[in-house]
């Protein structure tokens, strides 16, 4: 077991982190406010190779696995830039277009994804079908060659910013008449694809969206991979890579609250001494920055696991770690403000301001109840109890 990271992990680690402190927190709050997107800092990203770390060298990445794009994650998070759509634009649909896209899709989307020009963003989720995912009511059929696609999606982050979005559909299987998942890649301007902004109690600059799919038509080649079989596999090969990249934002989120929190306390002395001097403000500040730890640890496994293409332990991996970091991260943001006092809730401070983000994680991209139905049901052994 080696806990050491490679040179080059290192200073991809170190490179990221000074991209991230040059714009900081309060750059990423402004754009929030101000219903901006953070396009500089996307773009300074693609340019210098950092958004594109993962995708195959052939195609314009930097060649490596989920474990570099989970330190680029970490690392902008950490300096108070928690930029979502990493985990939906580079983790999901480049990592599924890079192992399932045809030579075309790979050729079309990854050197835009890697360079940062072009995001895809993803769409599971419906409002009748919520966490299960069997109620899926999206449909695509055939209309000649192309496709027609209708249906709801909701929480679709970041669809104003994206050229493209990867649905995910259901289609009737020729052989079996079943209704399986097929994934096609949508421009978001497509006649026919209507959006509705949802207000969230987040600050970010990136928004969420309710879809309407009322027969969109794509062709053909819309369809990820060269038939819809590609499309389950193609699904769970995505999902990994947003658990981890998802959970190591939660761990940088973590690490920057208590950077502020750390910080603060050590200067304000209310009783003569530093704040954190007593232990009842270092204690819960040093068992969050140990739960943190623990989770950094656990996204560090998940990524290499499924960087050896060790999907299914990946899998337990990925959900764990997924789990412990969005509970550490609440934790974390919680008893940093705390630790602040009245200037943790302000905006200057800009601690309060990750709430609503690391609230989030504990629901999204999977909520913290169904990864433990999972760990209860393949970890455990015990029976599906829903
Ligand atoms: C900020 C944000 C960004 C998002 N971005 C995207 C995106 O880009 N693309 C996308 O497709 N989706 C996105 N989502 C949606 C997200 O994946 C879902 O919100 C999440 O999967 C939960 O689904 P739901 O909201 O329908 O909750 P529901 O399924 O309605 O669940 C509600 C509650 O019941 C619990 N529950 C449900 N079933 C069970 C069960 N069997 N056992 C125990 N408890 C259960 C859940 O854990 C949850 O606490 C985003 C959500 C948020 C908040």
């Amino acid at each position: 077991m080696n806990f050491d990271p490679t040179p080059e992990q290192q200073q991809l680690r170190d490179a990221v982190a000074a991209l991230g402190k040059r714009y900081g927190h309060k750059y990423f709050v402004d754009k929030a406010r101000t219903g901006g997107h953070t396009d500089e800092l996307w773009a300074e990203a693609g340019k210098l190779g950092y958004l594109g770390v993962s995708v195959p060298a052939e195609y314009g990445g930097g060649g490596g696995g989920i474990t570099e794009l989970a330190i680029v994650c970490e690392e902008l998070a950490a300096a108070g830039c928690p930029l979502l759509l990493l985990v939906v634009s580079p983790a999901i649909a480049g990592t599924i277009i890079a192992r399932h896209g045809t030579p075309a899709q790979k050729q079309r989307y990854l050197p835009a994804i890697a360079a940062g020009t072009e995001k895809v963003v993803f769409a599971i989720t419906e409002p009748d079908a919520g966490s299960n995912f069997h109620r899926l009511a999206t449909v695509a059929h055939r209309d000649g060659d192309d496709w027609m696609i209708s249906g709801r999606k909701c929480f679709i982050s970041g669809v104003d910013e994206a050229p493209y979005v990867m649905v995910v559909a259901r289609t009737r299987d020729a052989a079996t008449g079943k209704l399986a998942p097929a994934l096609f890649v949508v421009p978001t301007d497509a006649p026919g694809l209507t959006r509705t902004k949802l207000d969230m109690e987040i600050v970010s600059p990136e928004n969420q969206w309710l879809l309407y799919f009322d027969d969109v038509r794509v062709p053909a080649d819309a369809l990820v991979g060269e038939d819809t079989e590609v499309g389950l596999p193609a699904l769970f090969t995505g999902l990994n890579p947003e658990r981890i990249t998802v959970a190591a934002m939660g761990i940088g989120t973590a690490r920057y609250a208590l950077d502020r929190a750390s910080s603060y306390v050590s200067t304000r002395a209310v009783w003569g001494r530093p704040l954190g001097t007593h232990q009842g403000v270092a204690h819960p500040l040093a068992h969050a920055a140990i739960h943190t730890e623990l989770a950094r640890l656990m996204v560090a496994k998940a990524a290499a696991l499924y960087d050896a293409g060790r999907d299914l332990e990946a899998g337990v991996a990925a959900n764990m770690a997924k789990y412990a970091s969005s509970e550490a991260a609440t934790q974390a943001v919680d008893t940093a403000i705390q630790a602040h006092g009245g200037n943790g809730m302000t905006t200057d401070y800009g601690v309060a301001t990750l709430l609503g983000g690391v609230r989030a994680g504990r629901i999204a991209p999977v909520s913290r109840e169904m990864i433990l139905n999972f760990v209860a049901q393949h970890v455990l052994g015990q029976e599906k109890s829903y």
